[in-house]
């Protein structure tokens, strides 16, 4: 493991340096990852993002987006980068299977590797490690990296606060779950200070949707939620049918689980999708129960207490009535 000392030495010079991010970029993904790309250029760092697999439009309009490469666009070109990196930065993931492919090309890189996460669980590939799981946000650890580790305050430009702002308010849920502290707070005030335009942000994230994406989000609410009372818990099933009538395209399909969980007694909801090859299911919870406990046990998955995913490659028949199954066993935990 690399000391903090010699990390701030090595950033002194400038440096090849890669930034990546998990598969399916959130918006903390992308706001982490783009915050601490304008971060780093301003130190003339020659930093890339590299990004697994695509993401949504309403993500696709933060300052340096247009220098980010999808890595399954230009496979051959991000292999050059990372291959000839000194320090890859992996934002919001801990463990290298979350960036599919490009894993094994970044186990391989001799650049140092820096994790800046809040995942439960890390997996053991990093040389420098900048880890909390109470951080509501990587975007959150990604400002404090700059303004206590790297003693950069200065250098929160607009740029900078503008993605930070957006990893902060999407992955908080806009300010919502318990993980959002004062500190969170003070943190986002630091950035509106800085020039984040926080009203605007909500907007473009927000209310940035194609008609076809609010027409499908009636669709899955009236057609295919499911709300079990007795466990307090909702779900709502997609088919690849429905994906293809309306339409839908990456992005199409996030924060339509937190619909289910504005009922009032719902402590549970899953959001599960039948895609090409596989089922994904997408949980969300209230106070203390553990959705990543469930994602971890039957799933293959993992995330947080509140926010976690996992998947299947059985049928979304078979997945909704294994996951119908499972809860009898939080029974109590969901009662109460
Ligand atoms: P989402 O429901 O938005 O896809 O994911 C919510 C959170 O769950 C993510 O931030 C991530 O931490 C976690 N997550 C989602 N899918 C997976 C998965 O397949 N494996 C693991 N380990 N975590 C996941
Ligand atoms: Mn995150």
């Amino acid at each position: 493991m690399l000391d903090t000392a010699s990390l701030v030495n090595l950033l002194a010079q400038p440096k090849k340096i890669v930034i990546t991010t998990h598969h399916k970029p959130d918006g903390d993904a992308m706001g982490s990852s783009l915050g601490l790309y304008n971060y780093l250029i301003q130190l003339g760092h020659h930093a890339k993002v590299i990004t697994p697999t695509d993401y949504p439009h309403f993500l696709s309009w933060m300052p340096g987006n247009e220098e980010v490469i999808i890595y399954t666009d230009h496979a051959e070109q991000s292999n050059t980068f990372i291959a000839d990196a000194d320090i890859i930065f992996c934002l919001d993931f801990n463990a290298l299977n979350r960036i599919n492919e490009m894993g094994e090309k970044v186990g391989e890189s001799a650049a140092l590797k820096v994790m800046i996460d809040h995942h439960l669980e890390p997996a053991d590939f990093d040389d420098y490690r900048y880890w909390n799981i109470n951080a509501c946000a990587t975007a959150q650890l990604v400002y404090t990296f700059i303004t206590d580790v790297l003693h950069h305050k200065e250098l929160v430009n607009a740029d900078v606060a503008t993605c930070l702002y957006t990893g902060i308010m999407t992955d908080s849920a806009s300010f919502r779950l318990p993980n959002t502290t004062s500190a969170v707070h003070r943190i986002a005030a630091d950035l509106i200070d800085a020039g984040a335009v926080n009203w605007r942000i909500h907007e473009l994230v927000y209310n940035n949707a194609s008609e076809n994406r609010v027409r499908f989000l009636g669709h899955c609410l009236v057609n295919r939620l499911q709300v079990y009372n007795e466990y307090n818990t909702a779900v709502i099933a997609v088919t690849h049918d429905d994906l293809e009538k309306y339409d839908v395209i990456t992005g199409d399909t996030e924060g339509i689980v937190n619909y289910a969980l504005a009922i009032s007694n719902v402590r549970l909801a899953a959001f599960i999708v039948e895609r090409k090859d596989k089922v994904k299911l997408s949980l969300r919870s209230k106070g203390d129960f553990p959705a990543n406990d469930i994602c971890k046990k039957y799933f293959s998955g993992g995330g947080h207490r509140n926010a976690a995913g996992g998947v299947s490659t059985d049928s979304l028949e078979e997945v909704v009535n294994q996951f119908k199954l499972i809860l009898p066993k939080y029974k109590n935990l969901l009662i109460q």
